[in-house]
């Protein structure tokens, strides 16, 4: 084994499953969007694309082959995973998603192994940990933010108030941001266990993290499609995220076979 193989950490990503008309059948297409895999190649991880089985007990396999788990963007939670009925405007909801990674959720927590969440990713964590969403931002919560950006998805929409002395603040290097911002639904009430570390002049939870790993991150904004003056932050939370796969991996018995350089 070379030193590439060593050094590489391997992350799985979450997919998402998208129905595409294909000859006379629709046929089922399991796909992340490139950022996701681009930002974990420059931070020096190798994506491998998690498909969102029907096989829960298959969870735990699919984790113990990886380094760090990154929970993706993507639809709606069904509501029922914190115990509400879907409300009227909820958007799309893929149950099998929803179920396949909450159980790989829960197999990362075992292995204490690093978990990033991005927008469905910080939702979908505060659910599985026992909190609950705004179905629906607009119509439950007073907001002078916006949280539908308007503009190009690259660019920012909205400011940030990083909680100093937290994870996220000792990454982005910062304890105000500009970011992107294309959500309907957002954490309410935050899971035992969880610490906010970001919020908007509106009170809504852009991140949280779990104080007692390594790293347990969340953002609710998409740094995987920042670009110009929030590429750097980017990159800086997928390097501290890969930085410490990596670390996860050497002291696991998968990098305990590498022979010292
Ligand atoms: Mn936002």
């Amino acid at each position: 084994m070379g030193m590439h193989g060593d050094t590489h950490p391997f992350i799985g990503l979450t997919s998402w499953t998208r129905r595409v008309r294909s000859g006379v059948k629709d046929r089922f297409n399991e796909s992340v969007p490139r950022g996701y895999t681009q930002g974990v190649e420059a931070a020096s991880g190798l994506p491998v694309l998690f498909p969102n089985s029907d096989n829960l007990s298959l969870a735990p396999e699919y984790v113990a082959r990886v380094d760090g788990l990154l929970l993706t963007g993507g639809d709606d939670i069904h509501p029922r995973h914190y115990g509400e009925a879907p409300h009227p405007r909820i958007d799309l909801v893929d149950e099998r998603r929803d179920a396949f990674e909450i159980a790989l959720l829960r197999a990362a927590r075992e292995r204490g192994m690093p978990v990033l969440g991005i927008c469905r990713g910080i939702q979908l964590i505060n659910v599985a940990l026992g909190g609950d969403l705004y179905q629906d931002i607009p119509s439950q919560k007073e907001s002078s933010v916006g949280h539908a950006q308007k503009t190009l998805r690259e660019g920012p929409w909205h400011e940030i108030e990083v909680r100093p002395g937290t994870r996220l603040a000792e990454i982005l290097g910062e304890t105000r941001a500009a970011v992107n911002s294309y959500h309907h639904q957002a954490c309410r009430r935050v899971a035992k266990g969880l610490a906010v570390t970001a919020t908007t002049a509106d009170g809504i939870v852009e991140a949280v993290e779990d104080p007692g790993h390594p790293f347990f991150v969340a953002v609710q904004w998409h740094p995987e499609v920042l670009e110009g003056g929030g590429a750097a932050s980017s990159q800086r939370l997928f390097a501290a995220f890969v930085a410490a796969a990596r670390e996860f991996r050497l002291l696991s018995s998968k990098g305990r076979s590498a022979r010292p350089a």
